[in-house]
């Protein structure tokens, strides 16, 4: 499940953990299609082709190619940073969806929520005004800080947590490819709908790596 931070070059296209009509209807088929089989293949594809000509870094993880990027030649060092991005935030988001979604944060992350937010309610109200704020292209995030603390992000573009040293919990993509079929310029709706896809159970699990 987190070999998403582990797999190296030649990078795959992970499959999906349902089929492309298995978010419907608050995610349709078409947009999980394309935003899988043409979106993240092309971060994928991209990523490959950048450090094709390169041996030398083809042995780094995701997780170190995104972490350590200051540290690779000049020439491809923003290929790398925006498509291992797109390639981490994809996978993280995509493994973070479900359609057996539960109703809602499990035991330790639900506990660390209430201490955090005061109530489910609050935080979620926190999360979708911030994930709505996001300018341009991004991401919002529930995360982990460097003082173990829970803490709502946004990401501009393919930024990751990672460079920012946090653990991430839960994350929505609210680039406009990932829900304008639908929802045109509709995003709250979208935001709203992808509640009920969160995978509680991952959560939990990054909440307990984390
Ligand atoms: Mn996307």
């Amino acid at each position: 499940m987190f070999s998403i931070y582990t797999d190296c070059y030649p990078f795959k296209l992970i499959d999906l953990p349902y089929s492309y009509d298995a978010l419907e209807p608050f995610i349709d088929t078409k947009t999980v299609e394309i935003h899988h089989n043409k979106h993240l293949k092309k971060y994928v594809d991209n990523l490959n082709s950048t450090l094709e000509d390169y041996p030398k870094y083809q042995c780094w993880s995701l997780n170190e190619l995104i972490k350590n990027s200051y540290l690779l030649p000049y020439k491809i060092q923003n290929d790398v940073i925006n498509n291992a991005g797109g390639v981490f935030n994809h996978n993280f988001y995509f493994q973070g969806m479900t359609p057996d979604s539960s109703p809602g944060p499990q035991r330790n992350l639900l506990a660390a929520i209430l201490c955090q937010f005061g109530s489910f309610e609050e935080f979620k109200a926190l999360f979708q005004e911030t994930a709505l704020k996001v300018f341009g292209s991004g991401y919002a995030v529930l995360c982990i800080d460097k003082s173990k603390r829970l803490k709502i992000a946004t990401l501009p573009n393919q930024c990751t947590v990672l460079n920012n040293d946090l653990c991430p919990i839960i994350m929505i993509d609210v680039w406009e490819h990932a829900y304008y079929l639908k929802y045109q310029n509709r995003r709250d709706l979208y935001i709203d709908n992808w509640f009920h896809l969160i995978n509680w159970n991952f959560a939990e699990k990054c909440y307990l790596k984390a």
